[in-house]
């Protein structure tokens, strides 16, 4: 580089060099990256790199930090690499056994709470919760949810039991480990069934973006030949465990919207409501309320 041999490397001249280096190799948001992992390194808040620019990077902390940074340069996300990714305004641990947490499904979280606000004690099930980002939100934000949260994945399960636990929601998140419906006993009926299921295409794995495609979890991605076989399966089996009134709310794929709409409004058991859009504008989230068993 142009910077003299002997120049020191502060921290300042670090986080300058690698947000180079890491949009020369096409990273997209290379600062914020950059500055996320030598946070993780150094032990300290992003915020607080602003006032330590003049430091010099102690030798071990440099070596840590061009390790994170070249794993980024070959695609590794950088929530994988810090073990952790932010999401509801709260720190989520995330590892390679769950989808890291996207903002996108904030727009289920806000509408579930929306919903929930008049119950004092709204149960709520999460099918596929991963990191358990969607069923710790909820907890978090209404003091009285009662949470079950469902997944295949045993790994995934223990990730979803530490976030509960770290944001002080354990008592009332109940872990289940099994196939979306399977694990349930038998005539439990929740006020709200949510999930994010994986809904992406099979044969549109292979051109997902490397990141996404070569580190995160198939399991959490594969929606099956048409993107639907989840999505079908929770839509068949959610009237059996909602109450009459109760919500269905899950996350679509933007290009899915008149697929899952159409399949849903088949089913006379729901009246559909209106679309719910992301940040970006795209379809996000598709909500149906359970008609009481006289059709009201
Ligand atoms: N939103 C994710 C992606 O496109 C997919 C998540 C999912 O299948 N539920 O990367």
């Amino acid at each position: 580089m142009e910077a003299k041999i002997d120049e020191p490397w502060t921290l300042g001249r670090l986080l300058t060099w690698t947000t180079r280096f890491l949009s020369q190799k096409g990273v997209e948001s290379p600062r914020l990256d950059t500055e996320v992992m030598l946070a993780h390194v150094l032990g300290c808040e992003r915020i607080h790199l602003y006032t330590r620019y003049e430091e010099e990077a102690p030798d071990d902390v440099r070596q840590r930090f061009r390790d994170l940074v070249r794993k980024r340069s070959e695609g590794c996300p950088v929530a994988y690499l810090v073990g952790r990714k932010e999401f509801f305004s709260l720190a989520f641990e995330v590892g390679p056994s769950v989808l890291i947490p996207r903002p996108d499904t904030e727009e289920l979280v806000v509408e579930c709470l929306r919903l929930a606000k008049p119950l004092a004690e709204p149960a709520v099930l999460d099918l596929g919760t991963g990191s358990g980002a969607i069923a710790v939100a909820v907890a978090k934000q209404h003091k009285g949810g009662q949470v079950t949260a469902v997944d295949v994945s045993p790994e995934a399960l223990a990730v979803a039991k530490r976030n509960a636990e770290k944001h002080g929601v354990a008592g009332r998140v109940t872990f289940l480990l099994g196939d979306l419906f399977a694990p349930l006993p038998a005539g439990e009926r929740f006020d709200f069934v949510v999930s994010n299921p994986p809904y992406i295409k099979s044969a549109d794995l292979a051109g997902l973006e490397p990141g996404v495609r070569d580190h995160e979890p198939r399991l959490a991605l594969d929606g099956g030949a048409d993107g639907f076989a989840v999505f079908d399966r929770i839509a068949r089996g959610a009237g059996d465990f909602l109450k009459p009134g109760g919500v269905l709310l899950v996350e679509i794929g933007s290009p899915q919207e008149a697929g899952a709409r159409a399949r849903l409004a088949a089913r006379a058991e729901f009246e559909l409501g209106a679309t719910i859009k992301d940040g970006s504008g795209h379809p996000r989230v598709l909500a149906a309320r359970l008609r009481a068993p006289d059709g009201t």
